[in-house]
């Protein structure tokens, strides 16, 4: 445990970079905005703070007000699939799932354990979603309501066509809800020349927050239609969550207060780094690990051209001496933290370009990498 524990003698918090999907390596500033006197959050200036928040949200999605709003939970990003599935759905009809890897299957799963009708379109997590299957999955089944898929498949850093798989869902009178918890905030987004009708994230990812905050963005007239729809989760209801915001301007039952202080402050930074800029620098992290992994001989598993420039899955090396967690405990031990991949078919580990980091982190992680596999005696296919 000694990453956790040493600290430099100036008081500051130590800086680890972490090359996990999530959370992200977070500012100084952000950390300390957490430190608050004690307020409960029913007093009218965090009611405050909160509807800004919720206006600010709806600025990076740029997400227009007054056809969109967002809603605020208290939970991992997990509980915002959830919540879309669960409250969106009307009697009688069901979801479509475009299916290409481990985080549209959670959202499977949670059809699963809500008997929610529905059909899991499910295809190589190497590739892209056929957009004609999709398609022909919506012209065969008119009592699809809900077309569902990950904007950015983190398990394997894959980017989906959103925008097009928004339009087919629009043209068959479906909604269309895609999970951007990887993405938003990251790669510039526009709800609605994207075609979406609702997104996700929660703070620690793209806005370089604290975890036990999400958030839903969508779009309004579709939440107060949910009203009459069958209620399957009291705690996870979109409508009753939005409707207790729009009357009072709290959260249903107790937010996680410091994390919304922490959020705001990222907000502030977001907005002063700018969209551009912070996709820019995203842009030169991603490509300092290719620029890495190149020069150690790794090899990553995505076509290059598909990949979002957040994720990279790296191959394990063809070595006997390969060890994931031996690896990862040196890394770890030197502020750099790595993280294992989730494709079931392949041995891959993740590298990835979240948080508060920029190319000289990515180099000086590879100085630590290479130093570890030459430690270890790791053989890589070096050109
Ligand atoms: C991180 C992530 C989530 C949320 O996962 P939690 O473990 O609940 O935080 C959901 N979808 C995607 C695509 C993610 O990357």
């Amino acid at each position: 445990m000694e990453n956790q524990e040493s600290r430099p003698a100036h008081g500051l918090v130590k800086r680890n970079v972490l090359l996990n999907p999530g959370p992200a390596t977070t500012t100084d500033t952000v950390k300390y905005a957490q430190v608050v006197p004690d307020i409960c959050p029913r007093e009218k200036e965090f009611a405050g703070m909160m509807k800004q928040l919720r206006t600010d949200l709806l600025k990076v999605a740029h997400a227009p007000e007054e056809k969109y709003t967002s809603v605020l939970f208290c939970g991992s990003g997990t509980i915002n699939i959830d919540v879309c599935l669960n409250s969106l759905l009307p009697a009688g009809k069901k979801v479509l799932v475009v299916n290409n890897g481990a985080y549209s299957t959670r959202a499977v799963e949670i059809c699963q354990y809500y008997g929610l009708p529905h059909i899991d379109l499910k295809s190589s997590v190497y590739e892209r979603p056929n957009l004609a299957d999709v398609k022909k999955t919506l012209d065969e089944n008119p009592d699809i309501y809900i077309v569902y898929t990950t904007h950015h498949e983190t398990g394997t850093g894959i980017l989906n066509p959103i925008r097009e798989i928004g339009a087919l869902a629009h043209e068959h009178g479906a909604i269309f809800v895609t999970d951007t918890t990887s993405s938003l905030g990251m790669i510039p987004f526009d709800m609605e020349k994207d075609n979406v009708d609702f997104c996700m994230a929660s703070a620690q990812k793209g806005l370089m927050a604290m975890t036990g905050l999400s958030f839903i963005i969508g779009n309004t007239e579709e939440i107060r239609k949910s009203k009459d729809y069958p209620k399957r989760s009291y705690y996870c209801n979109l409508y009753m969550q939005y409707d207790f915001f729009e009357r009072t301007g709290e959260m249903h039952f107790t937010p996680p207060v410091q994390t919304i202080y922490a959020t705001i402050q990222a907000l502030k930074e977001y907005f002063a780094e700018g969209e551009e800029a912070k996709f820019a620098r995203h842009r030169r992290v991603f490509d300092a690990i290719h620029r890495g992994i190149k020069r150690l001989g790794l090899k990553d598993v995505i076509r290059h051209e598909w990949q979002s420039g957040l994720v990279v899955s790296v191959l394990y090396p063809d070595s006997p001496n390969w060890d994931f967690e031996k690896v990862h405990d040196y890394c770890y031990e030197r502020g750099f933290t790595i993280y294992p991949g989730k494709i079931s078919t392949t041995n891959t580990f993740r590298l990835c370009a979240l948080g508060a980091i920029d190319e000289q982190d990515i180099d000086d992680f590879f100085v630590v990498l290479e130093e570890a596999l030459r430690t270890f005696g790791i053989e890589t296919c070096k050109p």
